[in-house]
């Protein structure tokens, strides 16, 4: 529910606005026990080639994992952490836990060909987080190469020389990074130009609205995924689909040029356990059934 405005422009405190302010507050809570019991966690979901449908990387999303209430999706957290302070505490613990299970994962594989995107909040821009970075990875043996820093727009309209500073180090240390949520925003083009974007990634509502709406809507979604698609790869970025849930998405997709995907369509988000058991799952049923 939200707050409207009562009589004179005067806010009303209703029973809602205190459901809110309760809410927030129990959530502000689950924070701080979550970080002290462990609770944070880091979900995978697959990356895939349209072309061929191989997974190419995993994009880590973050769950709190409440032992009596169950699953708190990001949506609900970050904003809270974000204005108490706590995502940067978050934020270590989900790429701690993300670089482990793309260690496990080559561990199972035998292969270190997969990359790992994990999300970033401005405020995780931090000048220690480079190094914060490089010493994981080297615990973890994992090459810079295979780390994929996703960004929205809001992160570079901050302006800040910090984090223009901390990008450009991870950049020049071999990791890619992805512009999340692309073409939602203000002005996406000119981030293309002024910082060092690898990735586009094109938001889900544009994979939507490819094959929902009228003839028209479709055309033109179809248009603008081709734009969007043509001008990242003259701008040397690979350009991922967001929210694949259909195999006629896909095709539209693959037949737009776009590079990868991932959606419900390919799997939905999953823990490590859930992971290693589907890609222990795919590589027998490879072995089985060579192609
Ligand atoms: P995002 O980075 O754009 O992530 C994609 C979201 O789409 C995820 O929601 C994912 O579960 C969902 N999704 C994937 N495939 C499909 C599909 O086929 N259909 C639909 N309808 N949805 C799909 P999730 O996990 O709830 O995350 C929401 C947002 O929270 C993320 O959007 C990202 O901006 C943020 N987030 C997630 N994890 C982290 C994190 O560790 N740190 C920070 N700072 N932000 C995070
Ligand atoms: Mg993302
Ligand atoms: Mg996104
Ligand atoms: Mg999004």
């Amino acid at each position: 529910a939200r707050k409207r405005d009562g009589k004179n422009g005067l806010r009303v405190f209703d029973a809602s606005m205190l459901d809110t302010a309760r809410e927030r507050h129990e959530i502000e809570q689950y924070i701080e026990t979550g970080l002290r019991e462990d609770w944070f966690e880091a979900w995978l979901q697959p990356i895939v080639g349209l072309g061929d449908g191989q997974i190419v990387g995993f994009e880590a999303l973050m769950r709190l994992d409440h032992p009596e209430k169950g699953l708190m999706p990001p949506g609900k957290i970050i904003g809270i952490a974000e204005e108490t302070g706590t995502i940067g505490r978050i934020g270590d613990r989900v790429l701690d836990k993300a670089i482990r299970h793309l260690a496990a994962i080559s561990k199972l594989d035998g292969t270190q060909n997969t990359y790992l995107a994990v999300n970033f909040s401005p405020l995780q821009f931090e000048l220690t987080l480079p190094h914060k970075l490089a010493a994981l990875l080297l615990k973890h043996h994992i090459s810079p190469q295979r780390i994929v820093i996703e960004i929205t727009e809001a992160v570079l309209m901050l302006d800040n020389p910090e984090v223009h500073a901390v990008l450009k180090q991870l950049n020049e240390f071999g990791c890619r990074i992805a512009l999340d949520d692309f073409g939602t925003g203000y002005s996406s083009l000119s981030y293309l130009n002024r910082f060092p974007v690898d990735i586009v990634k094109v938001d889900q509502s544009f994979t939507r609205s490819l094959s929902s709406g009228t003839a028209d809507v479709r055309r033109k979604s179809r248009m603008l995924i081709k734009g969007i698609r043509t001008i990242s790869h003259q701008m040397g970025c690979t350009v991922v689909a967001e929210g694949i849930e259909t195999k006629e998405q896909w095709q539209l997709l693959r037949k737009l040029g776009v590079d990868n995907g991932q959606g419900y369509l390919f799997s939905r988000p999953m823990p490590i356990d859930g992971m290693l058991a589907l890609l222990e799952n795919e590589s027998e049923a490879k072995a089985a059934n060579p192609a």
